[in-house]
């Protein structure tokens, strides 16, 4: 099936069951009604001239737009291109060159002579002809600027422009549409977090996220009794698959706490909205765990989640399971290149089996892995995880070098990270290949590292990386957020580890952080700290 189709089968079927609920724009939306309006905006798209297989990119961050467009391209046959809200003028251009769109889609907090001022600078030739659409004769064939909320700017249509062009036409047309759109057509192309350095541009079809985000609401036992808190964003596979996609393929309702990720705001929607179910990245659940206020809110409706995205330490799920009563919370293993979950633990597993692994390979898909010479390691050994079936992405758009590197000839995708799965299936991953430390002949995982260090009752979050060292090749470095109101030396976390790790293993630089540099989604970047040390250790 396309997304489309699944949509329009979901919506007959509870019609009359929330799908989605924004707090910070008041709305409340029944499946039925967000339905309708994804079909206004989808006749729409079709009456403005959008045709299968144009690409139309979103910058924003969560709102109920970002929703109705992620669904209504579908039904158009569009290629939604998730363009992160942090994103300038450098990483606009790169994005928009890469990938050719017809419409841009921009928020509406964004600073409108800012942000003309950036378009212009991308799409220099831009002229405006009528209202809304651009006489655009660059490369870059962008017709479209579309912003959201209700303020006029000279060029640009408003969101609410493109379903009051639908007309019985275009509404015919997308009915028609609706038998011919394949369900391995491209429909969404997702740039990678730059976790590591440069975003790449995955292209992925109906098949591949639709039956991911069925699979992940499985795995959840999500019901059209559900409720989850998604505070993840939407650009990113996390917050549009695991959060949108696999609500919506079990009739669950969406609930979007705000714009951008805070603590407070989380903790206020799980216990007004009753939400069952919340998503986040290992440092959110941080965040909301060591809110002042967390003592204040009434949790006891959640259930269910999924921590992902990065190494998820033991001590933080075992508090969420604890102190946010998310008995059934799972860890997810995924890479946006494989839209994105492969691994997920289920609450049939073992307890500690569930907070300690990322569980076992998701239905229809197959795992090796494989050490330097592409062999398969015995069970327990580490080496680098490949894994193939439905959840692999076509390639990264106009980019065959690289997907050549990342999927070979089998179809096996290479992660790219370093695993162990014992004899029963469970899969352990033990870091980036990138991050592993070699330290005079050691092999160093950082991750072991950070568990060991995180029971230390007053370290918060802490960070381990390698940094250039001129006798050993590299050594270790840990940077660490001391939990608010307590105090901590280098001396003390030394004396912790001494007589408990290997000597080696103990850093040798350590630095007290108030926060890590991190990608907009959340997730560390440890090649800016391993820069940052360099400098300063000359
Ligand atoms: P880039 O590829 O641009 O450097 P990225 O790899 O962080 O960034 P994503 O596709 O968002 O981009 O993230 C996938 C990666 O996140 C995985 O390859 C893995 O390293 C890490 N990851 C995801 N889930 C987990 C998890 N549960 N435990 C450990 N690491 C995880
Ligand atoms: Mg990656």
């Amino acid at each position: 099936d396309t997304i489309g189709v699944h949509l329009d089968r979901i919506a007959q079927r509870w019609p009359d069951r929330p799908a989605l609920v924004v707090r910070q724009q008041q709305v409340r939306w029944s499946y039925r009604e967000f339905n309708e309006r994804v079909d206004a905006m989808a006749a729409g798209l079709v009456a403005l001239g959008f045709a299968p297989g144009e690409r139309i990119g979103i910058w924003s961050p969560n709102n109920a737009e970002w929703v109705l467009t992620q669904f209504a391209t579908a039904k158009a046959g569009l290629i939604l291109v998730n363009i992160n809200p942090a994103y300038r003028l450098h990483e606009l251009k790169y994005a928009l060159n890469k990938v050719g769109c017809r419409g841009l889609i921009l928020a509406s907090a964004f600073k409108t002579s800012d942000y003309i001022a950036m378009i212009r600078e991308v799409c220099p030739e831009l002229v405006y002809s009528q209202p809304g659409a651009l006489e655009s004769k660059s490369a870059l064939n962008l017709r479209w600027v579309i912003r959201l909320g209700t303020e006029k700017t000279p060029g640009m249509a408003n969101f609410a422009d493109i379903a009051a062009a639908a007309t019985p036409a275009s509404r015919e047309r997308l009915a028609g549409l609706a038998g011919e759109l394949q369900f391995d057509d491209p429909i969404n192309i997702q740039f990678t977090s730059g976790t590591t350095g440069n975003p790449k541009g995955a292209t992925l079809t109906h098949h591949n996220i639709l039956n991911n985000g069925f699979f992940i609401g499985e795995a959840m036992r999500l019901t059209e009794q559900d409720r989850l808190c998604i505070p993840v964003p939407f650009y990113h596979c996390f917050g549009m698959v695991l959060g949108n996609l696999a609500c919506v393929t079990h009739g669950a309702c969406m609930v979007i706490p705000g714009e951008g990720f805070d603590p407070l705001a989380v903790l206020q929607t799980v216990s007004e909205e009753r939400c069952t179910g919340l998503h986040g990245v290992p440092t959110m659940f941080i965040a909301v765990l060591d809110h002042p206020e967390f003592a204040r809110f009434d949790l006891t409706s959640l259930r269910t989640g999924i921590m992902a995205g990065s190494p998820c330490p033991i001590e933080v799920m075992k508090r969420c399971t604890t102190r946010m009563h998310m008995n059934e919370i799972t860890i997810a293993y995924g890479m946006t290149e494989t839209s994105p979950v492969s691994f997920q633990s289920s609450f049939d597993d073992p307890n500690e089996r569930r907070v300690s692994t990322v569980g076992r390979i998701h239905p229809h898909l197959e795992v090796k892995i494989v050490d330097l010479e592409g062999k398969i390691v015995p069970p327990g050994r580490p080496g680098e995880l490949l894994t193939r079936g439905y959840s692999v992405m076509r390639g990264y758009w106009d980019d065959e070098a690289r997907t050549r590197e990342a999927i070979d000839e089998a179809r096996w995708m290479h992660t790219g990270d370093l695993a162990t799965i014992d004899e029963e299936g469970y899969c352990n991953i033990v870091g980036r290949i990138k991050d592993m430390v070699i330290r005079g002949g050691e092999n160093i995982y950082p991750r072991e590292i950070e568990e060991f260090l995180y029971a230390h009752p007053k370290i918060s979050d802490v960070q381990v990386f390698g940094v250039p060292d001129p006798k050993y090749g590299e050594q270790l470095c840990a940077w660490i957020r001391v939990k608010s109101g307590e105090a901590l030396t280098a001396e003390e976390v030394v004396g912790f580890c001494k007589g408990q790790i290997a000597h080696y293993k103990i850093p040798q630089h350590i630095r007290f952080v108030d926060a890590f540099p991190m990608t907009v989604t959340g997730k560390v970047q440890k090649f800016i700290m391993r820069q940052r040390m360099a400098e300063e250790l000359g």
